[in-house]
């Protein structure tokens, strides 16, 4: 039995899912206490619930704990099934992150699985659809899996409503990833999105974008799209030769447009003058493939606390090698992962 401690590192909901993923990729049992302890409301929300009893669908796992507000699950692994999956959140939590939880121990199986999911697709906090779709699967792809995603439907916070689709092809043999460099900058794009709010928004949004990034006035679009509540987000893509990098700002009420842009411009312009080629959020997803698979090496900024947590959590689950090395002190790290 596993025991981790959901009161250390960063305390939240990443430490729940990076363990419940890591037992059911190694069919290790879990005991998890302190849930959430670092926030505000500690326990188990619907999301969290969701992820828990996603994972416990694909590896066939008896479960104790496994209600709302819950701070203490056990979590005893069978085995993965690869198959038809639907989870509904039912809120509008981020089925982005339930997807993050059940995605590693699939990939082990060998065998095509489809995923239906349903909650919020771009919500704070949380990779947005278009980060999963742009940049997360892609690293995947090297490291020899398959993947075709297709949204259905968008969710925003609070309203939720999304719905997505992904079949997952999984590597017969992992490949090493080995991401370095950035390499050559091939396209730069901004999307300005929005459900049931003013057309105005969007257009001011444009305009700061324009006066903060001097990028051409085509490559930002604007897209009036349907969804069951009102949501707003900035999402910029940056296609490099060998990485790309999808930044985002979402909007909310009591924020103006031109926060929301500038929020966007900043980060984008933060990753840019890093140079290196993985983003922090990058990065936190990267670990746990990585480290299940056949490992590799990247280049990112400062770790972020999430990834320093998973690192943590990984090296209690299995015997991996992870060596993080300042190569560029405040600016640079390099994470080199050894299976
Ligand atoms: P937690 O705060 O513990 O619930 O975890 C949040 C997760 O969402 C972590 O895996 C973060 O890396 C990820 N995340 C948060 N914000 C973003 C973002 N803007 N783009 C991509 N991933 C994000």
């Amino acid at each position: 039995m596993i025991n981790i401690d959901g009161a250390r590192g960063e305390g939240g909901g990443q430490m729940l899912r990076t363990s419940l993923s890591l037992a059911a990729s190694l069919g290790k049992p879990l005991r998890i206490k302190n849930i959430r302890q670092g926030r505000k409301k500690p326990g188990l929300m619907r999301q969290h619930l969701a992820s828990v009893k996603a994972m416990a669908e694909i590896c066939d796992a008896q479960v104790n704990g496994a209600f709302v507000g819950s701070q203490e699950i056990k979590f005893i692994p069978g085995n993965i099934k690869a198959g038809d999956y639907h989870f509904a959140i039912g809120t509008a939590g981020s089925s982005t992150l339930v997807f993050q939880t059940v995605l590693p121990a699939l990939l082990l199986t060998g065998k095509p699985s489809r995923l239906i999911l349903e909650g919020g697709t771009h919500n704070p906090m949380a990779p947005s659809f278009d980060f999963i779709q742009h940049s997360f699967l892609p690293v995947l792809e090297q490291m020899g899996a398959k993947f075709n995603a297709k949204i259905d439907r968008y969710g925003f916070y609070p309203a939720g409503g999304g719905k997505w689709t992904i079949t997952i092809n999984p590597p017969q043999n992992f490949q090493k990833v080995i991401l370095e460099n950035q390499g050559i900058l091939l396209n730069s794009q901004a999307k300005c999105m929005a459900s049931r709010i003013p057309g105005h928004v969007l257009i001011r949004e444009k305009k700061q974008l324009l006066k903060r990034l001097n990028w051409p006035e085509e490559s930002i679009t604007l897209e009036t799209v349907e969804s069951p509540g009102p949501g707003n987000i900035i999402s910029l893509q940056v296609r490099y030769s060998d990485i790309t990098e999808v930044v985002e700002s979402i909007g909310e009420r009591g924020i103006s447009a031109e926060q929301v842009a500038d929020k966007a411009a900043d980060e984008l312009i933060n990753y840019q003058s890093l140079g290196a080629p993985v983003g922090c959020y990058l990065a936190d997803q990267l670990l746990l493939p990585l480290s299940l698979g056949a490992g590799g090496s990247f280049v990112t900024g400062p770790l972020s606390e999430h990834s320093r947590t998973n690192i943590a959590v990984i090296r209690q689950f299995m015997n991996v090698e992870i060596n993080v090395v300042e190569i560029d002190p405040g600016r640079q790290s390099r994470v080199e992962v050894s299976v």
